[in-house]
């Protein structure tokens, strides 16, 4: 177990402002016992305790002489409600953490606060640090006083080995949380399962707009299923139709994502699709792959920095799409 540098003060903006990196509050490499989790709390400095006791629980804060239990339990209703897995998307990309089952656990205090947007302004990763520093990289213009939100979701990208069942590398759909590229009642299950009921502007059904904003992510949720379809099995009697199709589901998809501000991981899986297609379906017009590749790039420098695996991976196929004949 290892405690590290505390709350605000360690979020720093690198420049452009575009991302910000914290150390957790409180990190164990393998997930701790409840005696443990009390262990490490009162080894916390008094600022990191008062800090570790602002995050939110769902229940009411001790009162202020608490029993020794009522205190020792809330301490433990804190840690089950804001403690993460830190692996990350990225991380899948170089295999060094396993993105799901990892047994290390963390609260990262800011970051803990975040709350879900089904359109986020943000994307949170974490880098390779022991303990793992939490990243919140910005993926789109936010506007003055306006709040930092990211999705309550794990995506992480199709491995190698799969490429050959479903014809296009990149992003699977996610396989924890919310998946905001579905419809309103498929994301307000999600969601309830969670514990909560969200507020965003794409769940307000109040919204003018709303039957508008359900049809489009409807839509896209239809396009990423079809691309993402493994039952179709390629064969020589289909491949220019299948190539065809789904090429202009990736373009599709793009449009309506870039509609809906679904600008950062969510595009990035869609351009992914788009540049393998493009690749399949003119491997003479290569400049139209590549032209792909670069917005891919931007979006993954976006969403995870240049000094990522990901980002790494991405410019290593530009490379190779560059040097084709
Ligand atoms: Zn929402």
């Amino acid at each position: 177990m290892q405690q590290e540098e505390d709350t605000q003060a360690e979020w720093f903006a690198y420049r452009m402002s575009s991302r910000m990196s914290s150390q957790p509050l409180v990190y164990f490499p393998a997930v701790p016992r409840p005696d443990q989790i009390i262990g490490a709390f009162k080894q916390l400095s008094k600022r990191k305790k008062t800090a570790y006791l602002n995050l939110t629980a769902p229940c009411k804060a001790p009162t202020a002489a608490p029993a020794k239990e009522d205190y020792e339990a809330y301490i433990r209703r804190v840690w089950e409600s804001n403690a993460i897995d830190p692996f990350t998307p990225e991380a899948d990309w170089t295999n060094s953490r396993a993105p799901l089952g990892s047994d290390a656990r963390a609260i990262y205090p800011v970051s803990a606060r975040l709350n879900h947007s089904c359109t986020p302004n943000c994307v949170r990763s974490f880098d390779t640090s022991d303990p793992p520093k939490a990243r919140l990289h910005v993926v789109r213009n936010i506007a003055a006083g306006e709040e930092l939100t990211i999705a309550y979701a794990h995506v992480h990208s199709v491995t190698c080995t799969d490429q050959s069942t479903t014809l296009c590398g990149g992003f699977n759909n996610p396989e924890w949380g919310v998946d905001v590229c579905t419809g309103w009642s498929v994301r307000r299950q999600a969601i309830r399962d969670l514990g909560f009921e969200c507020d965003c502007k794409a769940c307000n059904r109040s919204d003018k707009l709303f039957r508008l904003y359900n049809a489009r992510r409807e839509r896209i949720a239809e396009l990423f299923e079809r691309l993402n379809d493994r039952s179709i099995t390629p064969s020589m009697a289909n491949i220019d139709a299948l190539i065809e199709d789904h090429l202009s589901c990736a373009n599709e998809l793009v449009a309506w994502l870039e509609e809906e501000g679904l600008v950062g991981v969510e595009l990035a899986r869609a351009y992914a699709h788009a540049r393998a297609y493009e690749t399949m379906h003119s491997p003479s017009k290569r400049y139209r792959a590549t032209e792909v590749q670069w917005k891919y790039l931007d979006i993954i420098q976006a969403c995870y920095g240049k000094d990522s695996a990901a980002y790494k991976q991405a410019e290593l196929l530009m490379a190779i799409l560059r040097r084709r004949p």
